[in-house]
Protein backbone atom coordinates (compact mmCIF):
# COMPACT_ATOMS: atom_id res chain seq x y z
CA UNK A 1 0.00 0.00 0.00
CA UNK A 2 1.40 3.51 -1.07
CA UNK A 3 1.54 6.20 2.03
CA UNK A 4 -0.88 8.72 1.39
CA UNK A 5 2.07 11.41 1.34
CA UNK A 6 3.50 9.58 -1.26
CA UNK A 7 0.71 9.22 -3.72
CA UNK A 8 0.11 12.81 -2.71
CA UNK A 9 3.89 13.58 -4.18
CA UNK A 10 3.32 11.75 -7.40
CA UNK A 11 -0.36 13.36 -8.09
CA UNK A 12 1.34 16.48 -7.77
CA UNK A 13 4.45 15.93 -10.15
CA UNK A 14 1.90 14.20 -12.66
CA UNK A 15 -0.09 17.86 -12.09
CA UNK A 16 3.38 19.86 -13.18
CA UNK A 17 4.14 17.74 -15.82
CA UNK A 18 0.68 17.86 -17.17
CA UNK A 19 0.79 21.50 -16.70
CA UNK A 20 4.66 22.12 -18.29
CA UNK A 21 3.33 20.03 -21.29
CA UNK A 22 0.35 22.29 -21.76
CA UNK A 23 2.12 25.68 -21.54
CA UNK A 24 4.60 24.46 -23.38
CA UNK A 25 2.57 23.86 -26.35
CA UNK A 26 1.46 27.31 -26.12
CA UNK A 27 4.51 28.55 -27.30
CA UNK A 28 4.23 27.98 -30.61
CA UNK A 29 7.65 28.52 -32.46
CA UNK A 30 7.21 29.01 -35.97
CA UNK A 31 9.88 27.96 -38.50
CA UNK A 32 12.08 30.98 -39.46
CA UNK A 33 12.26 30.61 -43.55
CA UNK A 34 14.21 32.71 -46.18
CA UNK A 35 12.15 33.77 -49.19
CA UNK A 36 13.66 35.56 -52.36
CA UNK A 37 9.69 36.59 -52.94
CA UNK A 38 9.25 39.99 -52.60
CA UNK A 39 6.59 40.61 -54.25
CA UNK A 40 4.79 37.91 -52.05
CA UNK A 41 5.28 40.13 -48.93
CA UNK A 42 1.90 40.19 -47.09
CA UNK A 43 1.67 44.19 -46.92
CA UNK A 44 -1.62 43.60 -44.68
CA UNK A 45 1.25 41.70 -41.94
CA UNK A 46 4.29 43.99 -43.16
CA UNK A 47 3.34 47.28 -44.42
CA UNK A 48 5.79 49.43 -46.04
CA UNK A 49 8.60 46.13 -46.24
CA UNK A 50 8.04 45.83 -50.17
CA UNK A 51 8.53 49.14 -51.83
CA UNK A 52 11.49 49.64 -49.37
CA UNK A 53 13.27 46.47 -50.44
CA UNK A 54 12.24 46.42 -54.26
CA UNK A 55 14.07 49.79 -54.41
CA UNK A 56 17.60 48.01 -52.60
CA UNK A 57 16.61 44.86 -55.12
CA UNK A 58 17.44 47.25 -58.24
CA UNK A 59 20.82 47.54 -55.85
CA UNK A 60 21.54 44.52 -54.41
CA UNK A 61 19.34 41.87 -57.33
CA UNK A 62 19.56 38.52 -54.83
CA UNK A 63 18.16 40.02 -51.94
CA UNK A 64 15.90 37.31 -49.81
CA UNK A 65 13.90 38.02 -46.79
CA UNK A 66 13.97 35.73 -43.68
CA UNK A 67 10.94 35.40 -41.62
CA UNK A 68 12.16 34.53 -38.29
CA UNK A 69 8.51 33.08 -37.39
CA UNK A 70 8.17 35.75 -34.08
CA UNK A 71 5.57 37.77 -33.42
CA UNK A 72 6.50 41.65 -33.43
CA UNK A 73 4.60 42.42 -30.20
CA UNK A 74 6.04 39.28 -28.06
CA UNK A 75 9.29 41.14 -29.22
CA UNK A 76 8.74 44.23 -28.15
CA UNK A 77 6.79 42.94 -24.87
CA UNK A 78 10.16 41.75 -24.07
CA UNK A 79 12.57 43.69 -25.10
CA UNK A 80 10.52 46.59 -23.12
CA UNK A 81 11.45 45.18 -19.44
CA UNK A 82 12.85 48.26 -17.38
CA UNK A 83 16.84 48.75 -17.87
CA UNK A 84 16.84 46.00 -20.75
CA UNK A 85 17.39 48.46 -23.53
CA UNK A 86 19.34 52.23 -22.55
CA UNK A 87 19.76 54.97 -24.17
CA UNK A 88 22.74 57.28 -23.61
CA UNK A 89 21.96 60.65 -21.02
CA UNK A 90 22.52 62.90 -24.50
CA UNK A 91 19.10 61.67 -25.73
CA UNK A 92 15.82 64.12 -25.90
CA UNK A 93 12.97 63.10 -23.02
CA UNK A 94 11.26 61.29 -25.56
CA UNK A 95 14.05 58.42 -25.53
CA UNK A 96 13.40 57.69 -22.30
CA UNK A 97 11.01 55.60 -19.73
CA UNK A 98 7.93 57.59 -18.85
CA UNK A 99 8.24 55.29 -15.61
CA UNK A 100 11.87 55.53 -14.70
CA UNK A 101 12.63 58.62 -15.53
CA UNK A 102 15.58 60.14 -14.41
CA UNK A 103 16.94 56.74 -12.95
CA UNK A 104 20.34 56.00 -14.37
CA UNK A 105 21.43 52.46 -15.24
CA UNK A 106 24.64 51.10 -16.23
CA UNK A 107 26.88 54.15 -15.46
CA UNK A 108 24.55 57.44 -16.36
CA UNK A 109 22.06 55.29 -19.47
CA UNK A 110 18.76 56.29 -18.91
CA UNK A 111 15.98 53.01 -19.68
CA UNK A 112 14.96 53.11 -22.81
CA UNK A 113 11.48 54.56 -23.68
CA UNK A 114 8.63 52.11 -25.40
CA UNK A 115 8.35 54.19 -28.59
CA UNK A 116 12.41 54.19 -28.38
CA UNK A 117 12.58 50.29 -28.46
CA UNK A 118 9.30 50.15 -30.96
CA UNK A 119 10.75 52.40 -33.31
CA UNK A 120 15.03 50.66 -33.07
CA UNK A 121 13.35 47.47 -33.20
CA UNK A 122 11.54 48.11 -36.50
CA UNK A 123 13.23 46.72 -39.75
CA UNK A 124 11.96 49.29 -41.80
CA UNK A 125 14.26 51.64 -39.90
CA UNK A 126 17.16 50.18 -41.43
CA UNK A 127 15.87 48.98 -45.09
CA UNK A 128 18.46 52.07 -46.28
CA UNK A 129 21.39 51.70 -48.53
CA UNK A 130 23.85 51.42 -46.12
CA UNK A 131 21.78 50.16 -42.53
CA UNK A 132 20.71 47.07 -44.86
CA UNK A 133 24.05 45.66 -44.10
CA UNK A 134 23.44 45.13 -40.66
CA UNK A 135 21.06 42.13 -41.01
CA UNK A 136 23.69 40.78 -43.72
CA UNK A 137 24.25 37.18 -43.10
CA UNK A 138 27.65 37.21 -42.38
CA UNK A 139 28.50 34.21 -44.40
CA UNK A 140 27.33 35.70 -47.44
CA UNK A 141 28.75 38.18 -50.01
CA UNK A 142 27.39 41.63 -50.49
CA UNK A 143 26.29 40.71 -53.66
CA UNK A 144 23.80 38.11 -52.25
CA UNK A 145 23.07 39.19 -48.76
CA UNK A 146 19.59 38.40 -46.93
CA UNK A 147 17.23 40.29 -44.84
CA UNK A 148 16.07 40.06 -42.19
CA UNK A 149 12.36 40.63 -41.52
CA UNK A 150 10.29 40.14 -38.86
ZN1 LIG B 1 12.00 51.93 -17.46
Amino acid sequence: MINKNVLKIIIIMLLLIIINVIASSNQIVNAASYSSDINGIDESKYPGYKDKINELKKIYPNIQVFYTGLDWNTVIENERVHSRNLVPKEYGEEWRCEICGDKTYDSGWYCASDSAVAYLMDPRVYLTNTGIFQFQKLDTSVRNFKYRCN
